[in-house]
């Protein structure tokens, strides 16, 4: 079913996101990532665009048309603006038609000190790139969201009133940042709503496997930690399987009291850990969408 249709028609949508291989490892040692995700069935699994700036760069629209071709899932490609002129936009749209890539999830990026282009001045904000991604054809437009507020914005009022310009640009949904905090998430959708912002909005569940890594995301976007998780990884800190099996526990948490206070969808960073994502998925599967028998 096309993404839009799935968006539409009410049902939760599930849905995963996977980084490209490392710029010296070959692009198939991604398969080994997706054969493990197959089965669980996810409406589409997004592919994360690099923070390099290299606009020879193809692996994410390859890893797309590898998910759609290959494994026969739905697939959508990250695509940001910092580093990329309206040239490089219209050449990558034109990659994308050839491989039969709709999805897009359409950013801005961040500045990367070690990158290999300059930054490029055609599109300011998101909402420039979407603007210019809706002349370009018939894609299905995503934007991000910030259930705690941008790390730039002085107010999530403000991050909000800017997150509607995405919208208004032509967004058709949203894809939220990580977040621990439930009651955080539902505060930021009920502004969100108030703000006339009606686009679906998936809220994004990152898993706790270990908690370096948890700490780093954490630094990176400003995710607030509630004390019962930060009481997990304090307790845990030297045990790594606690750990992940806490991680794991808690995403099943969140996800289930989510899905019952009726969100639009869960978009699972599955950091490349089918592991991690099968447990996750077998674990909320029932809860998803109840009567509706996931696909064998
Ligand atoms: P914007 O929407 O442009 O917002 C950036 C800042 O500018 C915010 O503070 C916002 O409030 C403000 N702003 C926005 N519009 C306006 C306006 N019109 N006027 C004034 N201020 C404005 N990065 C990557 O490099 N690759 C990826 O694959 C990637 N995937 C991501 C996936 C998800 C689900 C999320 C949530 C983030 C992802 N990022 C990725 C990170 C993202 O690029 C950064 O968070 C970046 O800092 C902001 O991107 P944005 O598209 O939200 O920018």
């Amino acid at each position: 079913m096309k993404l839009s249709e799935i968006m539409k028609n009410g049902r939760t949508a599930f849905t995963f996101e996977i980084f490209p291989p490392k710029k010296d490892m070959p692009i198939e040692t991604i398969y080994k990532t997706l054969d493990g995700l197959q089965g669980l069935h996810p409406d589409f699994i997004s592919v994360t665009y690099g923070a390099g700036g290299s606009a020879a760069d193809t692996k994410t629209a390859d890893i797309a048309e590898i998910i759609r071709k290959k494994y026969g899932i739905e697939s959508a490609v990250h695509l940001t603006c910092l580093y990329n002129s309206k040239e490089d936009i219209d050449r990558i749209c034109e990659q994308l038609r050839e491989r039969g890539i709709e999805n897009i999830l359409a950013l801005r990026g961040d500045r990367n000190p070690n990158a290999e282009r300059e930054v490029q001045t055609d599109f300011t904000h998101a909402s420039d790139l979407i603007a210019y991604l809706r002349t370009k054809g018939d894609f299905h437009i995503m934007g991000a969201c910030y259930p705690e507020g941008h790390m730039e914005a002085a107010s999530l009022d403000a991050d909000i009133e800017n997150l509607k310009k995405k919208v208004d640009a032509g967004a058709d949904h949203l894809l939220s940042q990580l977040f621990f905090d439930n009651d955080a998430y539902f505060r930021f959708l009920d502004k969100a709503r108030a703000a006339g912002i009606n686009a679906p909005i998936e809220a994004g569940i990152m898993p706790c496997t270990s908690k370096a890594s948890i700490e780093r995301m954490v630094t990176m976007c400003g995710a607030s930690i509630p004390s019962k998780f930060a009481r997990m990884m304090a307790r845990y800190e030297a045990y790594p399987d606690a750990i992940r099996e806490g991680g794991i526990a808690y995403a099943i948490d969140q996800i289930i009291d989510l899905v019952s206070r009726g969100v639009d969808g869960i978009h699972l960073y599955t950091m490349n850990n089918p592991y991690v994502a099968k447990r996750i998925t077998d674990a909320v599967a029932p809860m998803i969408n109840p009567g509706l028998i996931r696909q064998e």
